[in-house]
Formats: structure tokens, sequence, C-alpha cells
């Protein structure tokens, strides 16, 4: 097995075959091992140092029906918001005086922020921040509106595919969404020229090993810039309300896998994992996550973007709370850089 975890580092690649083996064993041997080859790999690239993003969850309307998410539309629960231009503007004056150089503009497909005001939005932060990146998070858009975008200036755009096994992305969405349209998307922000993020769920209700080898394997093909994953983590107000959350062993270990496959990704310690263990986002960093994503949001409007339950947004999650997320990256070695945090071959 370790041999296995030897030719990943190495190769950068494995076949379903092999991811299969690495994806079947529990050994704990063998998970230390993934940890050390991937943050050895992390550190000899990015040394300690860990890339920031100030997220700014902009809206949580959303004309979809994902069946884990708690924005969906049929949550009559969910206490809906949006942000106006001006409340965006000022998370970001907030996020730049705190050292964010990416922006990240994350919500749900809401059709109240039209393709023309995204674009508007996107400029107007390029003209008030030249020196800093802004990465859109809104979803499935046709390859012209995606061009739109980018031609107003954005830089990255983060689309997570959920799961690369159609047959499972039928039973964690409705009809109307299918991969095949997912994945055309991730392919129209490459081809432009964003840099692209994707990724998937670990535990997702239904989910297999051999999904999971999908997912592995989709990511080997696309080959994206960045890679975000993290636990399904239930919500009590959609159908999979009566399912458990994802393993958080098994989360770190495919961080790991993934740091290997991938060796120059911007990964994040997603907000899932540190939602779902006390010390996720330090774990995460430590199995080869190279990213953070502290919350830029209005405080008012935190607890409202609710994916999951218990979603982190205080403390060293808050963008406000920079000195605490330092306090804790310090404590295991790391610290944060005011830096764009761009791509790179190293
Ligand atoms: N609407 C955009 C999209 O579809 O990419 C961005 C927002 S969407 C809410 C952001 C991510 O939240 C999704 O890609 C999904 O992986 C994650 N998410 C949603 N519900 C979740 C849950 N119950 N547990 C963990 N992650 C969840």
């Amino acid at each position: 097995m370790r041999q296995l975890i030897d030719t990943l580092a190495k190769e950068r690649q494995l076949s379903r075959e092999q991811y299969r083996e690495l994806l079947q064993t529990r050994d704990a041997c063998v998970y230390a091992y993934a940890e050390e080859k991937a943050r050895e790999t992390a550190r000899a690239r990015f040394g300690n140092k860990i890339f920031i993003r100030g997220l700014i969850e902009f809206s949580n309307i959303c004309k979809n029906d994902c069946y884990y998410c708690g924005l969906r539309r049929s949550n009559t629960a969910c206490n809906r918001y949006r942000l106006t231009e001006e409340e965006i503007l000022d998370c970001c004056k907030q996020g730049y005086a705190l050292g964010f150089r990416t922006f990240v503009l994350q919500g749900g497909e809401d059709g109240g922020y039209s393709d023309d005001r995204i674009c508007l939005l996107v400029s107007k932060i390029k003209k008030s921040y030249p020196d800093c990146a802004v990465t859109l998070s809104i979803g499935e858009r046709s390859r012209e509106v995606y061009q739109r975008f980018y031609d107003a200036g954005a830089d990255r755009y983060l689309l997570r595919h959920e799961t690369a096994d159609e047959e499972h992305y039928a039973k964690l969405h409705p009809a109307e969404l299918n991969l095949a349209e997912r994945k055309r998307c991730l392919y129209d922000l490459k081809e432009i020229g964003f840099q692209v993020g994707s990724g998937f769920l670990v535990g997702s209700p239904y989910q297999t090993i051999e999904h999971l080898c999908s997912d592995l394997l989709f990511l080997q093909t696309l080959r994206p810039q960045m890679i975000g994953i993290g636990p399904f983590i239930p919500h009590e107000d959609t159908p999979f309300k009566s399912f458990p959350a994802g393993d958080i062993n098994l989360t770190l270990y495919l961080v790991s896998l993934l740091r290997l496959a991938h060796p120059d990704a911007l990964i994040p310690a997603t907000t899932a994992v540190g939602s779902l263990v006390e010390n996720g986002r330090e774990q995460a960093i430590l199995h080869g996550a190279n990213v953070v994503m502290p919350n830029l949001s209005p405080s008012k409007n935190r607890g409202d973007y609710s994916l999951y339950n218990n979603k982190l947004s205080d403390g060293a999650e808050a963008a406000e709370s920079r000195a605490i997320l330092e306090a804790r990256l310090s404590a295991i070695g790391y610290c944060t850089v005011t830096d764009r945090g761009d791509y790179k071959v190293y």
C-alpha cells in the first residue's frame, strides 16, 4: 500500500484499481503515510505559507433543489437574503484592510443577480482593487455568460462536480440537473482561461468507494487549479436530514491523496471540515491543504447561509478574526500571507 502512495507521489496519477485498493483500506498506518507524504509535498512547494481568500456569501436565494443543500428552493424554513452591491463592496473594503487579496463571491443560483449585474459588480471590484483576484462561485451558466464574466475581470471560478458518477449524481439532484452539464461548465470555464476549482462531497448519501474512485479519476482528467472537498453534513430541512455526516478521517485521507496527485493545486481546508470537528481546519492543513477561506459576509447574514447544520462562521472562520486564525495556524507551524495566491507550477 505504501508503494501505491509512493507511485501516486511520483506519477501523480493512479488507475481505478489502484485507487480502489487505497480506498478499501482502513489501515491507520497507510492513512498516516499518505498524510506524511502529502504534508512534505505541500511544504516543498508552499513552505509554511497558507493562502487566504475572503468569502462573501452574497445571496442564499437559489433556483436549484439539490437534495443535500440547506439553500435548496424547496426549503421554506430558510431566511432568504441578497446583499446589495454596496454591501458587497463594503465587504471587499473591510477585507482589503484585513489583508485579503482574493474575494470569493459565492451564492445560490439567484436570478435576482442578473448576468449583467454580476459583470458590473466584478468590474467595479477589479477597478477598486486592481491587485486583487475575484473568484466567482455562482453555479451553472452558458459558455457565453462565463466568457462575459471573464471579460469583466473575474479570474477564478469554483464549481464542484459534487460526484463524478452519473447515477449517484441523479440520487443527489433533481432530474433538471445532470452531471454532463456540470462537466460541460467546468471544461468551458477552463478553456476560457479561468483558474478553475472543482471537488466533491465526501460521505454524501449512497456514495460508494467506486464513486470516490470516479471522483479522483475525473479530477485527474480535468486537472483543475483548485480542489475543494468537504464532508457531507446533514441539514435538518432537507430530504437528507437523517443521513449521517461524512467521515472526517476519510475526508482528510482524500485531501492527502489529492495533494499527491495534484502537487501544485490550491486545496482549501474547507469550512465543512472545520465545522465537523474542532481542529478540522488545522488537520486539513497538516494533510496537505494550503488555503483557508474565512467569512467576510456581514455578520447579520452569516447564520442564514446555512448549507448544513452547525456551519462555522465565527472564531477563526470569521475574516475579522484574522488574529485568531493566525494564532491557530502558528500553533501548528504555519502562517497566512497577504498575496493573491495564484496557481503556479512549481
Ligand atoms: N451555487 C453554487 C454551486 O452550485 O456551485 C455555489 C454555492 S453551493 C451552496 C457551494 C457548495 O456547498 C456546493 O458545491 C456543495 O458541495 C456544498 N454543500 C451544499 N450542501 C452541503 C452539505 N449538506 N454538506 C456539505 N457541503 C454542502
